[in-house]
């Protein structure tokens, strides 16, 4: 695939544990620590990849900034997301991000409050879940 990203941040490095299904990509912009109790990282999708169901106890701030993808909470329909788009994640609501099968999906994910805990990882999305996308 052509590369036409446009991104001011770094592709970063290829996300190696088993929290996301499909190739995605994390630089790190601001690592977490007690001043500010926020960690910022730039997350760039691959076509079809996306996060396993997860939540964030401090809540988490998504901004769209190449590509297009979705973002689905739990019992709800999926959001079509497009660059220039901002998602608000509520703390501790169950949810998934990731790329269009079709296209990559970039975005910085701003995880704030970490004082009230990390990411708590959840099943993974199944492609029967993925292929409701969409429709
Ligand atoms: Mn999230």
């Amino acid at each position: 695939m052509e590369n036409k990203s446009t991104s001011v941040f770094p592709k970063g490095n290829k996300i190696t544990n088993n929290n996301f299904t499909g190739t995605a990509w994390l630089q790190m912009l601001v690592n977490n620590d007690s001043t500010y109790d926020t960690s910022i990282g730039n997350v760039t999708f691959e076509p079809g990849a996306r996060t396993n169901w997860h939540k964030h106890p401090g809540g988490q701030i998504l901004l769209i900034t190449d590509g297009s993808g979705y973002y689905q909470e739990k019992g709800k329909s999926a959001q079509l997301l497009h660059k220039g788009d901002v998602v608000k994640i509520p703390p501790d609501v169950e949810h998934w991000h990731g790329a269009a099968p079709d296209n990559e999906l970039t975005h910085i994910a701003i995880s704030p409050n970490t004082n009230k805990g990390s990411v708590i990882w959840l099943h993974p999305v199944t492609d029967e879940e993925y292929s409701q996308m969409g429709k």
